[in-house]
């Protein structure tokens, strides 16, 4: 399959933040890694370098962790009135609101993704999540605790902020990340260092240089760009971080938890997916069929809670298939950048040998390739979105996480609920599902018996600030979003006072 693919020019600005010496900012000052080393950053479309950030490492860790607990103890933040932490998160927002072409640029140049996607979703989500822990400061209360002996005792909790925070972030939506973590941490009174994928850093470092401009100060938001293995493994060891935010995969979220044991520090892990979608034979199709091609192509399938597996009923399969796969073979593949484009390529060389893998695995476990099912173009990691069918739960595609543009559908035959939740329920992930039907009752029913932290009715890949987001099983700990968020960043301190 060709592809043209086209690089229209970009923005001055954004030209100018490639071409520029990226360092790593700790305690208020850009510098470079001390180990001298850097990392080159690639366009995933047309395998070319667009910029040079630094390899950090465990040293620059330990000079970040330092300026973090100094900011912490002894600096503004944690005390701040609770309205100036406020006034400066909302300017951070407005700023990031004022340079969006700028970072929809970035952000579609170093993950590959559609810039139309980037300009109406990844930029103004993460603006708003800032507007929405803007509003969380003066709002971080304790309860009044109603003693057993009244007149006695007075009792009460206060939220403290947990203290210096290592946030670890992966490639798929590197500023949404970025701001799940930083907003809630920063509106706690947290101090921060933030991590983001080696594969993707650009939007973090201008994200780093906005706090700034915004007013945060020195210390309180550090910015270790680097690889995993070192500058994330020194984090999440350091005995002088409080707590570990990550997002990215099961495997090294599990990594994540034996570094965490020498100070016992406090982790969330927001991990891997493999998400059911399961439209019922009462589904309005067209929505139900347009609305699971998407819940897998979007963001070229490497969403954490992607549709991957599709759940049709026997009565409805043949049009289930045939739909998505004609969805699948109307999207555009090129660069991200071109506004025609509707399928980028995947992030990486790596990510796409992954994906050409489970191409294999699913041929020789005898899975039915109805579209796609191979790599695209002459350069550039794009991958055709493919349509799997005549899947079982004995197949590797249909048990592991791809991360690429690739669905499992399955055929169920049972009217009974609580058999087709088991069936939706067999993995070892449960971030996310849908379900697609007109009826009220299979609705809710199902949502009850389905074991995931995020349920969508007719819809799949719904996000929004105020909805926690977080899985059950092995998809993670904690809860992201919403203001479950601020439990992540805040001790309970109880306090009870002897009165009589
Ligand atoms: P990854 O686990 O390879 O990397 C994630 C981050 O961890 C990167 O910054 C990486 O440098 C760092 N890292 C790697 N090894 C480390 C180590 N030993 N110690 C500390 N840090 C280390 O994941 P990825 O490939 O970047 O992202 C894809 C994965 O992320 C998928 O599994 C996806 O489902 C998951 N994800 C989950 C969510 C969610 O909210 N549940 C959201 C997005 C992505």
């Amino acid at each position: 399959m060709k592809i043209d693919v086209i690089r229209p020019a970009l923005l001055p600005a954004t030209s100018a933040f490639l071409a520029k010496q990226h360092k790593l900012l700790i305690d208020g000052n850009w510098v470079a890694a001390s180990s001298g080393g850097t990392i080159a950053v690639e366009d995933p479309a047309t395998e070319e370098v667009i910029a040079t950030v630094q390899a950090g490492d465990r040293q620059d860790i330990e000079e970040a962790v330092k300026a973090a607990r100094r900011a912490f103890e002894t600096g503004p933040w944690p005390k701040m009135k609770p309205t100036d932490r406020a006034k400066i998160l909302w300017r951070l927002a407005d700023l990031l609101e004022q340079h969006s072409d700028q970072l929809a640029e970035l952000e579609a140049i170093d993950v590959g993704k559609p810039l139309k996607k980037a300009r109406t979703d990844d930029i103004p989500d993460a603006i708003a999540v800032f507007r929405y822990f803007a509003g969380a400061p003066t709002r971080l209360t304790g309860d009044t605790i109603p003693v057993s002996s009244p007149g006695d005792y007075h009792a009460y909790t206060v939220k403290e902020p947990i203290g210096v925070v290592g946030q670890i972030i992966p490639w798929n939506y590197p500023i949404t990340m970025a701001s799940w973590k930083v907003a809630p941490a920063l509106a706690a009174g947290c101090t921060i260092i933030l991590k983001p994928s080696e594969l993707t850093p650009l939007t973090a470092l201008r994200l780093a240089e906005l706090a700034l401009e915004a007013g945060v100060p020195a210390g309180v938001f550090n910015l270790v760009t680097g690889y995993g293995d070192t500058a994330g493994a020194a984090l999440a060891e350091h005995r002088d971080v409080d707590k570990i935010a990550f997002t990215g995969s099961t495997t090294v979220g599990k990594r994540i938890v034996q570094a965490s044991v020498g100070n016992l520090k406090r982790v969330s892990l927001e991990l891997g997916g493999k998400s059911p979608a399961i439209i019922f034979p009462d589904a309005d199709l067209d929505l139900a069929i347009a609305g699971t091609a998407d819940a897998i192509f979007y963001n070229q399938g490497q969403t954490c809670t992607a549709g991957s597996r599709l759940f049709a009923h026997s009565s409805i399969y043949d049009r289930v298939v045939e739909g998505v796969a004609d969805a699948a073979s109307n999207l555009k593949l090129g660069h991200g950048l071109d506004l025609k484009t509707t399928l980028g390529p995947l992030v990486s060389r790596k990510q796409r040998e992954r994906v050409q893998g489970y191409f294999a695995s699913g041929r020789e476990q005898g899975a039915e390739v109805v579209t796609g099912g191979d790599v695209a173009g002459e350069r550039g990691y794009f991958v055709q979105p493919t349509v799997l069918a005549q899947t079982n739960r004995n197949m590797r595609v249909v048990q592991e996480e791809i991360f690429g543009p690739v669905v499992c559908v399955q055929s169920y035959e049972d009217d009974e609920l609580d058999a087709i939740a088991k069936f939706a329920n067999d993995t070892i992930y449960g971030l996310r599902a849908s379900i697609w039907t007109r009826d009220l009752r299979t609705a809710h029913i199902m949502a009850s018996k389905i074991k995931a932290g995020g349920i969508g009715i007719n819809t799949h890949n719904y996000a929004e600030p105020a909805w926690p987001f977080g899985g059950y099983k092995q998809s993670g700990w904690g809860r992201e979003l919403g203001k479950d968020a601020l439990d992540l960043y805040t001790e309970v301190k109880a306090v009870a006072a002897k009165l009589s």
